[in-house]
C-alpha cells in the first residue's frame, strides 16, 4: 500500500518537473539534428527521451567555467545524450551528483605520479570530460559538439557525454573499474567473465595495429573500456555487435536496450 502511494507521489512530482522544464519543439529538433545516430529510434523512444531530458534538466545544475555561457540549446543537447544510457534504467541512476560544469574547450589538467623510487613526475593531461564519484561531471562543449554533422567526423563512435555518464554508472558501486552496480558478487563475476576477455582481445588488436570500432583510449583500463564501449554501443551498435558480439550482449542486458536491432 505504502509502495503504491509512494509511486503515485513520485509520478506526480516527475510530471511537475517535466511541465516545469518542458523542451520546446525547436530546441528538441535542433538537439536531435545534431545526433544523427538517434534517427533510427522509434518515435516512442524519442518521446520518452524527451521526458527524461526534462527530468534531467530539472534535477541537475549546469554551470559554465571561465565565462562560458551554457544556453538552453547546450543544456538540452547534453540532457538528451545523458538520458540515452538510462532510458530503461531511470534517471535515478544519476542521483549521486548534481553539478555539470561546462568548459568552452578541452581542459588541461596537471597530473602527478610518484614512481617506485619516490620520484614525482608531472605531466599535463588534456581532458574532453571528467566524471568523479559524487562530484560534478565536467564536459568540454567543443568535444560534445565534435560528433555533430558538418563537423569533421571522428572515425570512431566518439561521444563524450555518453562516455562520462557511463563512468557515472560505473562508479555507482563506489569503484571506477568497468563494473556498474549489479545485484551481487555472482553478477559481478559474470560481468568480468565477459568484459575482461573482450578487453584483452581489444588490447591485442590495438597492439597488432588492427582497426577497431573502439577508440584506442579504451586500452587504458577496464573502466575506460566500459565507457568507450558504451559510446560505440549507442552510436555505432551494428559495428560493435560485429566486432565484439559477447560484449554487445553484455551491454544490451545491462542497458536493457538493443540498438543494433533498430
Ligand atoms: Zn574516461
Amino acid at each position: 500500500m505504502i509502495a503504491r502511494w509512494w509511486e503515485a507521489l513520485r509520478r506526480r512530482r516527475d510530471l511537475r518537473s517535466i511541465e516545469r522544464r518542458a523542451i520546446s519543439d525547436t530546441l528538441w529538433q535542433q538537439a536531435l539534428d545534431g545526433l544523427p545516430f538517434l534517427a533510427r529510434r522509434p518515435a516512442e523512444d524519442l518521446e520518452r527521451l524527451r521526458r527524461l531530458a526534462s527530468l534531467f534538466l530539472d534535477r541537475k545544475e549546469f554551470s559554465g567555467a571561465g565565462g562560458f555561457v551554457v544556453d538552453d540549446a547546450i543544456a538540452v543537447s547534453v540532457a538528451l545524450q545523458a538520458s540515452l544510457p538510462v532510458l530503461e534504467l531511470g534517471i535515478d541512476q544519476y542521483d549521486g551528483f548534481v553539478g555539470i560544469v561546462m568548459h568552452a574547450d578541452a581542459v588541461v589538467a596537471e597530473r602527478e605520479v610518484v614512481d617506485e623510487d619516490g620520484i614525482v613526475h608531472r605531466y599535463d593531461e588534456v581532458l574532453a570530460g571528467e566524471a568523479m564519484e559524487g562530484g560534478p561531471v565536467m564536459l568540454s562543449w567543443a568535444d560534445v559538439r565534435g560528433g555533430a554533422p558538418g563537423e569533421s567526423q571522428p572515425p570512431t563512435a566518439y561521444n563524450v557525454v555518453i562516455h562520462e555518464f557511463a563512468h557515472v554508472l560505473d562508479m555507482r558501486d563506489g569503484q571506477p573499474d568497468g563494473v556498474p552496480l549489479l545485484a551481487g558478487s555472482r553478477e559481478r563475476e559474470g560481468w568480468l567473465a565477459v568484459l575482461m576477455p573482450a578487453y584483452d582481445r581489444f588490447c591485442e588488436r590495438t597492439v597488432c595495429g588492427y582497426d577497431s570500432v573502439l577508440d584506442e583510449y579504451a586500452a587504458e583500463g577496464p573502466d575506460e573500456f566500459f565507457a568507450v564501449a558504451s559510446e560505440a554501443f549507442f552510436v555505432t551498435p551494428q559495428a560493435l555487435k560485429e566486432e565484439q558480439p559477447a560484449l554487445y550482449r553484455l551491454l544490451a542486458s545491462y542497458y536493457r536496450q538493443d540498438p543494433a536491432a533498430l
